[in-house]
């Protein structure tokens, strides 16, 4: 698309609700996870949220077949390499991928078996030359039911190991409000002891309160974050704090978190100061790009391309996997830009 070339980068992207459905179906095929009958039509739409959702479950069912598929090595690299290639093909230069390994145990892998075919499928990329940088998030994950300290505790383990190893960050996703933020903070009280730097989902499905919980953790970003513009105090805690906002619109506009684009909270979160960032969250269950997305911050949204190339000085700044000299190096192009009108 000719509107939007510049450099761009991507902070929060989750692999599983971002497979290239076309290599999903090849891949369920190839496991026999599918009925031989089960035409590429019906399949896709499996993996795609419906234009209107009418509840979460539906939304979260869209999950289930990219799981499944999931749970095997070489998929998780194949899905992995294909993502990457698809982010290039936006002029994407810098994204950050996030995934849970905790998801992936049910077919004998352990959460490092899943890491590493996540970052063979990374190391791949690489080795063909695709010209983008790539960092791998892992997230801890908020149970409703179950005690999953102990595998949370192990993700975060794992990052440590994997750090500057591919693995720039952890991150705490799931189901928002379920369990208390306060339980989360021995992780991220480890996690800073250990230098491993974090996001948390938080102001997605809850309230302001949880993205002040999540400053208080020291959070210097936070996963979506919307929903702090309830409590002005917390949006000057945001801004106060120099936190930057993992903003993904069109995902909160399809799991009814935020009401429509133009009551969207990005763009006066945005006009307040608060350092906000475009990302899409899911690729195919929202079936959207990072260029759609942009689209809508300028058609629904009233934003300007100026606007979006801030946005994206913003996320170099906060990139988890770049080198001062690499977000340098790629701002000073945004901000020649920015200069010359
Ligand atoms: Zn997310």
């Amino acid at each position: 698309m000719m509107h939007y070339q510049f450099p761009k980068a991507e902070l929060h992207l989750h692999l599983d609700g971002s497979i290239n459905p076309k290599l999903a179906y090849t891949l369920a095929k190839q496991l026999d996870l599918i009925q031989p009958q089960e035409d590429y039509a019906a399949f896709s739409h499996r993996m795609i949220v419906p234009e209107d959702v009418p509840d979460l479950a539906t939304y979260l069912a869209c999950f289930d077949l990219p799981l499944a598929l999931l749970q095997h090595r070489k998929a998780i690299e194949e899905c992995t390499y294909d993502l990457i290639k698809r982010l290039c093909d936006e002029g994407i230069v810098y994204a950050e991928i996030r995934f849970a390994p905790q998801y992936h145990l049910q077919k004998g892998l352990n959460q490092k078996d899943a890491l590493e075919a996540v970052l063979e499928g990374v190391d791949k990329a690489k080795a063909d030359g695709l010209p983008i940088q790539i960092g791998i998030i892992c997230c801890m994950m908020i149970d409703p039911v179950n005690d999953n300290d102990a595998l949370n505790w192990t993700t975060l383990d794992l990052a440590y190991h994997y750090l500057d190893k591919g693995v720039v960050a952890i991150d705490l996703a799931g189901a928002e409000g379920a369990v208390p933020m306060d339980h989360y903070r021995p992780f991220f009280e480890k996690a800073r002891s250990l230098n491993v730097p974090y996001t948390i989902h938080a102001g997605e499905a809850g309230g302001p309160d949880h993205v002040e919980s999540a400053i208080k953790m020291g959070a210097k970003r936070i996963g979506h974050g919307g929903n702090c513009i309830h409590d002005p105090s917390i949006v000057e805690m945001v801004r106060t704090n120099d936190v930057t906002l993992e903003m993904c619109p069109t995902s909160n506009v399809h799991c009814k978190n935020q009401p429509s684009y133009p009551n969207h909270p990005l763009k006066p979160l945005y006009q307040h100061g608060i350092k906000v960032t475009v990302s899409c969250d899911n690729r195919t269950l929202s079936d959207i790009t990072l260029l759609d997305e942009y689209d809508h911050l300028i058609d629904d949204m009233g934003l300007t391309i100026k606007d979006i190339i801030q946005m994206n000085i913003n996320a170099f700044n906060a990139a988890f996997g770049l080198t001062s000299s690499q977000k340098r190096y790629y701002i000073d192009q945004l901000n020649t830009l920015l200069s010359h009108g």
